[in-house]
């Protein structure tokens, strides 16, 4: 079905990507999300222990267009680094009472991911994170959490094409999937009111009974349907039971898409399509992560208007906040100080946050007061 056929419903895109060097980018991105009906959306910031997260691009994105931009940041490893002056880092508890001081709607954390996993040691369940999710749950700031892969990753033979040139095929050597949602499910375990969106459906696209069993025991949590195009394909093998299941859990899925700079509006179409249509439909084939697949066909569940409204808008809404919050400019100008000071000293080229401070100081946006004196102060 053309886009211009569909519900006119207000949408939230609650999973989009947003930083590099291109500033401007962000406009093309909603202008994009806009031609196909999605007025918001929520940029997520991700970041890994070792490396600078780009929450100076989040927060521009923000600054620039503070009606339409919600911002999951992403958390400062830094705190955790060696060969940084600590005199500049927080802790990871700190950081939630500091991001949501500044405005931004929740965090984004992506550690879950196996070869993040793999690669940084951290069990999700290890004591480094123990203070952090007890102040998350204690403050119900709303984390967006990618917490594992599509089964297929793990077993050469059923991984479609795409996965391949990524590095995202995991062997014995890679934490097993189990063992990945064990460690979260213990973290849920001790911190039950945690408001989670887990990513991609949690990767549980496959078994709906868990699915269904996990959202029955934790209230606060929620699943997004960025695609992870397997989760399609695997509604696709079940259609009665997926539709049935959406039905069951309305209040409890938000629509999300991956959408990046640059990215393709079939991937946001495609969400779209499986949500209100019955078609069957092949997959789009421009994009990257979709196609070539062995797996063709999909097929839309047809969802009445009165849960599309709900999972496209109003779930993330009660869960995260009516609209998106307003930045606290003199917080987010002195964290860029902040960011700047650290981005130097593990060597980021460029430094993304003298880069995002030197362009908001020259800058006005709706708001209409970013241009005052900071600029010294960042340089
Ligand atoms: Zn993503």
């Amino acid at each position: 079905m053309d886009i211009s056929e569909m519900a006119g419903l207000s949408i939230i895109d609650c999973h989009t990507h947003f930083g590099g060097e291109d500033l401007d980018a962000i406009d093309a991105m909603l202008e994009q999300e806009a031609a196909s009906g999605i007025e918001q959306m929520t940029v997520l910031i991700s970041s890994f222990p070792g490396r600078v997260n780009a929450n100076p691009e989040g927060l521009y994105a923000k600054a620039r267009h503070p009606e339409r931009i919600y911002l999951f940041a992403g958390l400062d490893y830094s705190a955790i680094a060696k060969d940084v002056d600590h005199r500049w880092t927080y802790s990871l508890a700190q950081q939630i009472d500091r991001l949501a001081a500044m405005g931004c709607d929740g965090i984004k954390m992506l550690n879950g991911k196996p070869n993040y996993r793999q690669s940084s040691g951290l069990a999700l369940d290890c004591v480094i994170y123990d203070d952090y999710f007890a102040r998350l749950e204690e403050r119900g700031f709303p984390v967006l959490w990618h917490v594992n892969d599509p089964e297929e990753f793990w077993n050469p033979e059923e991984a479609p094409e795409w996965a391949k040139g990524p590095g995202w095929l995991y062997d014995e050597t890679s934490p097993s999937k189990e063992s990945i949602y064990q460690e979260c499910e213990r973290v849920l375990a001790k911190h039950p009111k945690l408001k989670i969106i887990f990513a991609h459906f949690y990767f549980l696209s496959d078994d709906l009974p868990r699915a269904a069993a996990l959202l029955d025991r934790y209230s606060n949590v929620s699943f997004d349907l960025a695609p992870g195009i397997e989760m399609l394909h695997n509604f696709a093998k079940r259609v009665e039971e997926a539709r049935d299941f959406f039905v069951k859990y309305q209040d409890r899925i938000a629509f999300g898409t991956d959408f990046g700079p640059g990215g393709l509006d079939s991937r946001l179409w495609v969400v779209r399509n499986f949500l209100e249509t019955d078609e069957e439909f092949h997959v789009p084939t421009d994009e990257r992560l979709f196609w070539p697949d062995h797996r063709a066909m999909i097929r839309g569940i047809a969802l009445p208007e009165e849960v599309l409204r709900k999972i496209y808008a109003e779930n993330f809404r009660r869960q995260v906040s009516p609209a998106p919050r307003p930045l606290n400019r003199e917080l987010v100008l002195a964290e860029l100080d902040r960011l700047t000071v650290l981005q130097d000293a593990l060597g980021a080229k460029p430094n993304a946050a003298r880069r995002v401070a030197v362009r908001l100081a020259g800058e006005s946006n709706s708001e209409g007061d970013w241009s005052t004196p900071y600029l010294g102060r960042a340089l």
